[in-house]
């Protein structure tokens, strides 16, 4: 019997009143939103998710820093919605959707819905370096975060024991690529990891030979950010003592050297790609749908040419006169879209005009290192401790359940008094595909 008919069975037993359900598809911010705004309405919820938890992507350079541990940034579904009765979870990997059927081809069977929301978030973009993807380290999950965190530290063992007897500079200096929030809050905390962590870890190795090099193909770093905010974090950086390149499009990497098309070079084993993300959609939909990888969806988040699916967050691309892009990829705008999406679809269940959606921005910011951050709010930017402060307190805040909240800010207080990082444990050794 499949998953389905064991869903639909229960429901009949248990005798409950039949009403729509809805079939939310990923477990990111606008998932769990989206899900928790069901709570107490009218609707049954079952959200599918290829992991059993949800994690904060923001936070995961820390995980690769050894700032956190990853159970700090992660929270398991299930529990998030402990309390929530019209609520149900399945670990499943969506494959494709067959709109005729209203059903969903997944990795444990069949699953039918009413009501479908996909929010199944972005991938990475290798852009030209697609060939050479598997020679890079990249930092969009956590399993992404633990092997760039133990690459970094076998690098170094390997560096100890071969010191003495060729170039080490491969294997401990690190390029990135990508001068967005991710690449320059990965280099400032590994920059501070070089100065104040490491030489304790490896007082026999030369931690001057490391360099870490940022390559950024625009003029400027944080080019959505205001020019206050983009000029102050190249200042930061280069006091931290990255090597920020601007204007540096990288153009192909071997495994040991990487090239830029001015025809300079680097040497190095790591090299770290934050330089683009791409929507993740489900496949099926129909034709029209899609602007390269993102579900073109109206102002109401309904994907163009069907009736009841509906795409929130990353992999939705709404196109207005407003914002002829589509708008970012951002966490505050899936969560909105989220929360809105949830009150419109239990007022088209009960013939209701819907609310078409408008992003509220709230400001966005980056942190670079202690007292170093950046934050552009929509009327007033500043940067510095103040903003350090401020950075820190809302991505605590923002963290899912209250250990994790205070794992947080235990580790981060620890780190501030005592210049160290607590987690540099080996413990799945990553090894590199050729
Ligand atoms: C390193 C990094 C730093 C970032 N920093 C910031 C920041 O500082 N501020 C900010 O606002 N945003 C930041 N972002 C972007 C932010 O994380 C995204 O905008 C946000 O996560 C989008 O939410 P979402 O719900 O659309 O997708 P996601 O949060 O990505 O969630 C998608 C979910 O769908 C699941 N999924 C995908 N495909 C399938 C499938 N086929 N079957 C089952 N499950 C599937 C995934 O497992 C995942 O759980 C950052 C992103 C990264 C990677």
């Amino acid at each position: 019997m499949t998953f389905d008919a064991v869903y639909s069975l229960a429901f009949y037993l248990m005798n409950i009143e039949a009403t729509s359900k809805i079939v939310i598809v990923g477990a990111g911010f606008g998932g769990i939103t989206i899900a928790k705004t069901f709570k107490n309405k009218p609707v049954e919820v079952l959200l599918i998710d290829q992991h059993n938890y949800h994690n904060f992507q923001p936070l995961m350079y820390q995980i690769a820093t050894g700032g956190l541990e990853p159970d700090s940034i992660a929270y398991p579904v299930r529990r998030i919605f402990r309390n929530q009765k019209n609520f149900s979870f399945r670990m499943a990997k969506v494959e494709n959707v067959s709109i005729d059927t209203q059903t969903l081809q997944t990795s444990i069977g069949p699953i039918s819905y009413d009501y479908l929301v996909i929010a199944t978030g972005s991938t990475n973009n290798f852009f030209n370096f697609e060939p050479v993807k598997d020679k890079l380290l990249t930092l969009k999950s956590i399993p992404d975060a633990l092997n760039m965190r133990s690459y970094i530290y076998q690098n170094l063992e390997k560096a100890l024991a071969h010191q003495n007897d060729q170039s080490i500079d491969d294997l401990m200096n690190i390029a990135i690529v990508g001068g967005g929030p991710a690449g320059i809050e990965l280099a400032g905390a590994l920059a501070e990891m070089k100065h104040f962590v490491l030489p304790k870890d490896f007082p026999d190795l030369d931690m001057s030979k490391m360099q870490i090099n940022l390559y950024e193909a625009a003029p400027e770093l944080l080019s959505a950010m205001s020019e206050a905010s983009s000029t102050k974090t190249l200042l930061y950086l280069r006091e931290l003592g990255v090597n920020v390149h601007l204007n540096a499009k990288v153009n192909g990497y071997d495994g040991k050297i990487l090239t830029l098309a001015d025809g300079t070079n680097f040497t190095t084993d790591t090299v770290i790609w934050t330089a683009g993300v791409k929507a993740a959609p489900i496949n099926g939909l129909p034709e029209g749908a899609l602007a390269g990888n993102r579900i073109l969806v109206d102002g109401y988040n309904q994907v163009k040419n069907t009736k009841n699916i509906f795409a929130i967050g990353d992999v939705a691309s709404c196109v207005t006169a407003e914002n002829p892009k589509g708008l970012p990829m951002l966490a505050p705008i899936a969560q909105q879209q989220g929360k809105l999406l949830a009150n419109n679809i239990v007022k088209l269940t009960t013939q209701q005009p819907m609310q078409p959606f408008k992003y509220k921005n709230k400001g966005v910011m980056a942190t670079i290192g202690r007292k170093k951050a950046v934050v552009d709010l929509p009327k007033w930017k500043f940067q510095g401790t103040f903003a350090w402060l401020v950075w820190m307190f809302i991505h605590i805040m923002s963290l899912v359940g209250f250990r994790n909240k205070i794992m947080a800010f235990y580790d981060w207080m620890a780190n501030y008094l005592t210049y160290d990082k607590p987690l540099g444990l080996i413990i799945r050794p990553y090894k590199r595909k050729e």
